[in-house]
Formats: structure tokens, C-alpha cells, sequence
């Protein structure tokens, strides 16, 4: 049972965190601090962006609710919060840096249709260089009318 509590607020976080990242993206990044988003829209010209400072900023969320939770004995409940942090995190780095953007030059292609479709909209989004007008802000989920054509 407790486990089923753990794994149900580990998994509950990871997918909420795409709804928070959209709406970070779609009206934060976008939005008052795309001073430091706008350098990710253009073409890449060093290894470090701007843009990682928010990368910096979401680790915080995390690594205190782990602290948190592994410290203080009634709020047990922000492990699998802080992990759940942790773990979209993760995928957003080996999706959105890696596999995207290829900041790790690697041979991987993708063959896997959702893979496809994320990747797609990933790209569909760049194609926008200002900060309006943008689509697809999300990583972890696209619409169907990024699905790959084959
Ligand atoms: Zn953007
Ligand atoms: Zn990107």
C-alpha cells in the first residue's frame, strides 16, 4: 500500500510537472523572462545558454523537497514529490538536450512514433525565432498533427 502511495505521487508529480513546464514555457519563458529563453531561439553559437539558468533554477524545487522529505519525518510525502521532479528533469535533458537539440554529439535515430511526434514539435517550435507566436510548448506530450507522416 505505501508503495502504491509512493509510486502513485513519484508518477502524479512527473506528469503534472508537463502541464507546470508548458505553462512555464508558454508564459514565463515567453513571457517577462524570454531575455533569457531568446538566446535558445537562435541559432547556437556557444555550449552554454542563457537558458540553462532555468534548468539550474527547477533542480531547486527538487533537491529541497528531497531534502525535506528525507529529513523531517512527517513530510515523507515530498520524496516521491522531489522525485518525481527529479525524474521529468531527466527526461527533459536526454529529450530536449539530447535527443532534440544534440547538445552530446551521438548516433541515435529515432524510429519510436511518439518519439517522433515530441521531436517534431520540438522542432515545430523553433521554427518561431521571436517570442510570440510559438507553438507546441510542451515536451512530454504533442498534439497528433505532429505525427510523423509514415
Ligand atoms: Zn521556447
Ligand atoms: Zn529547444
Amino acid at each position: 500500500m505505501q508503495y502504491a502511495i509512493f509510486w502513485g505521487l513519484l508518477l502524479g508529480t512527473f506528469f503534472l510537472m508537463e502541464g507546470a513546464a508548458w505553462c512555464i514555457h508558454r508564459y514565463v519563458m515567453h513571457g517577462f523572462m524570454w531575455f533569457w529563453h531568446k538566446e535558445h531561439h537562435q541559432p547556437p553559437d556557444r555550449f552554454l545558454e542563457k537558458n540553462d539558468y532555468f534548468t539550474l533554477l527547477f533542480s531547486i524545487p527538487s533537491v529541497l523537497t528531497l531534502i525535506l522529505g528525507y529529513e523531517v519525518a512527517w513530510l515523507w510525502f515530498l520524496k516521491p514529490i522531489g522525485y518525481g521532479i527529479l525524474l521529468y528533469g531527466l527526461f527533459y535533458f536526454v529529450f530536449h538536450d539530447l535527443i532534440v537539440h544534440r547538445r552530446i554529439k551521438f548516433r541515435f535515430v529515432a524510429k519510436n512514433r511518439y518519439l517522433r511526434r515530441i521531436i517534431r514539435a520540438h522542432q515545430a517550435h523553433h521554427r518561431c525565432k521571436d517570442r510570440k507566436g510559438a507553438e507546441a510548448f510542451g515536451f512530454l506530450y504533442a498534439l497528433p498533427r505532429y505525427d510523423p507522416e509514415d
